[in-house]
Formats: C-alpha cells, structure tokens, sequence
C-alpha cells in the first residue's frame, strides 16, 4: 500500500509528507525504516517530543494552526511550517528564527474550503502582507509556497476547483512576488480522501494520515 502511494507520488515528482500526528513513534520508525523522511505534526510540544527520540535526519513539518507562543518549541529544528496564517506569526517564526541562527521555511496558508472552520488567508491578505514593511525586513523566514484545505466533501468537481484555486494563487504570488526565486516552488495540497485529485491539480507536497498510519 505504502510502496503504491509512493510511486503515484513520485510518477507526479510531488513528495509525501506522511501525517504522524497521534501516532507513536514505533509506527513512525516503521515508516522511516522503508524510507521516508518527511513526517508532519500538528501540535508542537508532540513535534518537540517525537523530534527528541526519533532519527535526526527526519525532516518535522508543522502542517496544523500554529499559535504564536508555541514556536518556540520547534523553531530550533523545523524543516518546514506550512500553516503561516498572519503576519504576526510570521514575525514570531524571523524572531524565533534569528535566535537560533536558521532560516525557517514556510508556506502561507491560503482559505479555499467552502467550511467557515478553515483556517488560512486570502489573497488580499497575502498581498498585504508581502508588501509590507515587516516582512520587507525579516531574514530568518523564506517563503517557499503554498498550502490549502479543501471542503470535506464526496464532490469531486468542488475539491478539483478548489485545489484549481490555490494552484491560482501560486501562479498570481509566483509572478508577482517570487518570480526571481527558485525556493518558491511548493503547492502543498491533498490528503487521505483527496490526495490523487490533488496530484492531478499540481500538488507538490501531499499530507497523508490515516490513509497510510490507519484511522486514529
Ligand atoms: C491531519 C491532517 C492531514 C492528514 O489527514 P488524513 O485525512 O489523515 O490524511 C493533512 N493536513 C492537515 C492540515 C491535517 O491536520
């Protein structure tokens, strides 16, 4: 099943962020035994505390809502955060980063769910933000995409022009912002019940869970 999902991944040149969330940490060492690096958390104290026990050579992306004051758990060692939602997290995550001497990247997490719980920005939102002065004035962050979450539904067509939406977006941020800039190259989109849907719309980062660590 494992080895499946891989090659659909691959045969796309995306790469799997396998979700670990909840799951401990001897199901995860099963999963980096057959060769996986990147795994994904959603709350820092357990990224903080899997990070402490498992290889150093895993690769912790943060892909839930991240509150300010929680970044500094994993600032020293997060590979990537995918839910950067406001400018003032952003500042936290230059702040945290200058402290400990890296660069952090991140994606900029974008609304394109029909569901009003969805965390995430819109586009005026982003514009502001990388326009202003704040961000025009960090070192530690580099902004290497995007991420979305779309409607929980059986309706293919409205996940298909969601995904459509955020690759949309990309495209717009690319040109605008980061035209000259190779890092911005991330469109991290698709889970257990979408992830195929998302491949065919351009995913380059897939968040699988329970699909490959079962239900939680
Ligand atoms: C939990 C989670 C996933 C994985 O969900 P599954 O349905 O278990 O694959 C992906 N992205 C985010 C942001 C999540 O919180």
């Amino acid at each position: 099943m494992f080895s499946q999902i891989i090659s659909k991944i691959q045969q796309h040149h995306a790469r799997l962020v396998a979700v670990s969330k909840t799951h401990p940490v001897e199901k995860i060492l099963k999963i980096y035994h057959e060769g996986q690096r990147i795994f994904g958390e959603n709350r820092p104290q357990e990224m903080l505390e899997k990070h402490q026990v498992l290889p150093v050579d895993i690769q912790w992306h943060m892909i839930g809502h991240l509150q300010t004051n929680k970044v500094k758990y994993i600032a020293p060692f997060v590979a990537m955060i995918h839910s950067v939602d406001s400018l003032k997290l952003l500042q936290e995550i230059d702040r945290q980063g200058q402290k400990h001497q890296r660069v952090i990247d991140c994606l900029l997490q974008f609304h394109i769910a029909k569901e009003e719980t969805k965390f995430g920005l819109d586009e005026d939102e982003a514009q502001e933000m990388l326009t202003s002065q704040e961000y025009g004035a960090m070192k530690h962050v580099r902004i290497c995409g995007v991420m979305g979450m779309a409607t929980f539904t059986d309706d293919h067509q409205q996940v298909r022009q969601e995904f459509r939406q955020l690759k949309g977006i990309f495209n717009q941020l690319k040109s605008r912002f980061f035209a000259r800039d190779d890092h911005f190259r991330e469109i991290s989109m698709g889970m257990s019940g979408d992830w195929e849907l998302a491949l065919e719309e351009g995913s380059t980062l897939v968040r699988i869970g329970s699909l490959i660590f079962g239900t939680r």
